[in-house]
C-alpha cells in the first residue's frame, strides 16, 4: 500500500434483505481495528441504503450505492438519482461496473454522466474499468483501460471526489486473479493516466483493485504499488471476510 489512505469497499450487488442488518451489525462491531488504517464502505442495494446509513451512524463504516441515473429527477421509471441516494445517506456511488456495462449496455459516455451526477450530489464517484478475457488474451488490456478512463472520467476529478477501481472482468466472481506483477502494471498505467490528466491531484486519487479479493489473497494484492484498497463483491457479504480483508491492508 503506497502512502494514500486505503479504501476497502464492499459491493453487495443484488444481494441483501432487511435481515442483512445483522451482518452489517457484525461489521460495525468489528470495524474499529481496520478503520484505524482504512476507510470502510459498504454498497448495499438501493433498497437498503437508507436503513444501513442510519445503522452505521457513529461507526467508521460508510454506506454507498451501486448505480445512479444521470438526471436529478424526472420521468425515468425504476431509476434512482444520485440526489435520492445522497438524501438516503449514501456517501459514494459505484458507476461503470462491468455488470452494468455488459447487462445494460452502459457506454463510457454514460458512465461519465453518472460520475458527474454523483459529484452534483456531493458524492464520491467510484468509477470501474477493466478488460474482458478476450481483450486480455489479445494484448489489449492497457488500450481498453486507457480508453475507458479517457471516456468515463469527467474533468475536474480530485482525490476527494473520485476513486478508480480496476476490475478485470474475467476476475470478477471467478476466483481467478491477475498476478501481482500484472496488477502492478495496470495500476501503474492508471496512475500515469491520472497524473497526466489531473496533474498533482492524479497522484492522490485512490486506485482500488477488484476481482475475487478474499482474505487469503488480500495482503498480497494490497501490497502492490499503486493499489490503494479493494472493491470486493462476494466476500463483502460476510462480515468476517470483509473485516479480514480490511485488516490485511
Ligand atoms: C465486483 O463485482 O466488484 C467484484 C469485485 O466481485 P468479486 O469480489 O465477487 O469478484
Amino acid at each position: 500500500m503506497t502512502g494514500l489512505r486505503p479504501l476497502i469497499a464492499g459491493n453487495w450487488k443484488m444481494n441483501g434483505l432487511k435481515a442483512s442488518a445483522s451482518e452489517l451489525g457484525q461489521m460495525i462491531a468489528g470495524a474499529g481495528g481496520p478503520a484505524q488504517k482504512a476507510d470502510l464502505l459498504i454498497c448495499p442495494p438501493a433498497t437498503l441504503v437508507l436503513a444501513f446509513a442510519g445503522a452505521v451512524q457513529g461507526s467508521p463504516l460508510r454506506i454507498g450505492a451501486q448505480d445512479c441515473h444521470p438526471n436529478p429527477s424526472g420521468a425515468h421509471t425504476g431509476d434512482t438519482s444520485a440526489e435520492m441516494l445522497a438524501d438516503s445517506g449514501a456517501t459514494a456511488i459505484i458507476v461503470g461496473h462491468s455488470e452494468r456495462r455488459a447487462d445494460h449496455g452502459e457506454t463510457d459516455a454514460l458512465v461519465r454522466q453518472k460520475a458527474e451526477a454523483a459529484w452534483r450530489a456531493a458524492l464520491i464517484a467510484i468509477v470501474c474499468v477493466g478488460e474482458t478475457q478476450d481483450q486480455r488474451d489479445a494484448g489489449q488490456t492497457l488500450e481498453v483501460v486507457g480508453r475507458q478512463l479517457a471516456g468515463s472520467l469527467p474533468d475536474g476529478a480530485t482525490a476527494a471526489n473520485l476513486v478508480v477501481a480496476y476490475e478485470p472482468v474475467w476476475a470478477i466472481g471467478t476466483g481467478r486473479t491477475p498476478t501481482p506483477k500484472d496488477v502492478q502494471d495496470v495500476h501503474g498505467f492508471i496512475r500515469d493516466q491520472l497524473t497526466q490528466r489531473f496533474s498533482g491531484e492524479g497522484a492522490r486519487i485512490r486506485i482500488l483493485y477488484g476481482g475475487s479479493v478474499k482474505p487469503s489473497n488480500a495482503a498480497e494484492l494490497m501490497a502492490v504499488p499503486n493499489v490503494n484498497g479493494a472493491l470486493i463483491g462476494g466476500a463483502s457479504l460476510k462480515a468476517t471476510d470483509f473485516l479480514a480483508i480490511a485488516g490485511a491492508v
